[in-house]
């Protein structure tokens, strides 16, 4: 291995889901600035339009496509036009996600129905519509945005629905990395601990929450989204060519104590 390329994504098309802000954003700089052309994707144009121009300023070349992943026609298109417009697409990075805190006992339909129609089927979609194209191409890979919830149980904060939407997630990334394995293209999920994004930073205005995840955080403090979105590089990149079905904790930590 050429170890000084092998993190270069030069002539790689890479899409990311949720890319508008927070890791989803951070990824795209980052799989950007390795070289990669980014197409992002989330439900909000003015947003996109905003992300876009924001990647240029940090020298990333970068299209988006409007997408609400919980389409699973939408998501087949745009697949289909991304891949007859690039020519193919190696990477995607699965970032859409959304968190809803609250007591099982008090959570209704609709929220479980949201955050498990955008966490785990959205992210089933889009894996089915882009893993289409690249098992028959024979290269792939895919990094899924799990969470340190699919690992264990935070607290003091309840939030049932997320933190069964990101198990899910976990074990659906090792199904499809088993199933794809022999045609190239390789599944593998990150699970990070708090990250500063906007999901996260809004908690400060509870610091009986905030306080608590410093505290059961060994290193004492949240990540960067760029310290997720190096992990994201890694995994979509040649410098793991031996990884699948893995889910690589990034989060200072936490999940050891
Ligand atoms: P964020 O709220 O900053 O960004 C979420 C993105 O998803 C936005 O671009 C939003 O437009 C997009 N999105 C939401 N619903 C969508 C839909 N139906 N279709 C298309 N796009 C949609 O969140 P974030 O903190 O960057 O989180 C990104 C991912 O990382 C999520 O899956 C989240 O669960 C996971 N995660 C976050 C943290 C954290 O502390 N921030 C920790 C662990 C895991």
């Amino acid at each position: 291995m050429d170890y000084r390329n092998a993190f270069d994504m030069t002539g790689a098309v890479a899409v990311v889901t949720g890319g508008s802000r927070g890791i989803g954003f951070e990824a795209a700089v980052a799989l950007g600035q390795c070289g990669a052309k980014v197409v992002i994707a989330s439900r909000d144009q003015s947003s996109l339009d905003a992300a876009v121009r924001r990647l240029a300023e940090s020298g990333v070349e970068a299209t988006y496509t409007v997408l609400d992943v919980t389409d699973s026609s939408a998501v087949n298109k745009a697949a289909d036009a991304i891949v007859a417009q690039h020519g193919q697409a190696d990477v995607l990075v699965n970032s859409a996600g959304i968190a809803r805190l609250n007591s099982a006992l008090e959570t209704s339909d609709d929220e479980w129905r949201a955050v498990v129609d955008i966490n785990l089927n959205g992210l089933f979609w889009c894996c089915r519509a882009f893993g289409r194209h690249m098992v028959a191409r024979g290269k792939g890979s895919i990094v899924n945005i799990g969470s340190m919830s699919g690992l264990i149980i935070n607290r003091p904060q309840t939030a049932a629905s997320y933190m069964a939407s990101k198990g899910a997630v976990h074990m659906l990334t090792k199904a499809l990395a088993t199933e794809w394995a022999k045609s190239g293209v390789r599944v593998n999920a990150l699970a990070p601990g708090y990250v500063a994004t906007d999901m996260t930073l809004k908690m400060r205005e509870r610091p009986e929450l905030f306080n608590t995840w410093l505290d059961m955080t060994p290193m004492g403090r949240i990540g960067e989204p760029a310290e997720a979105a190096a992990a994201v590089v890694y995994l979509a990149s040649g410098a793991s060519t031996y990884v699948t079905g893995t889910i690589l904790s990034v989060d200072g930590g936490y999940t050891a104590w």
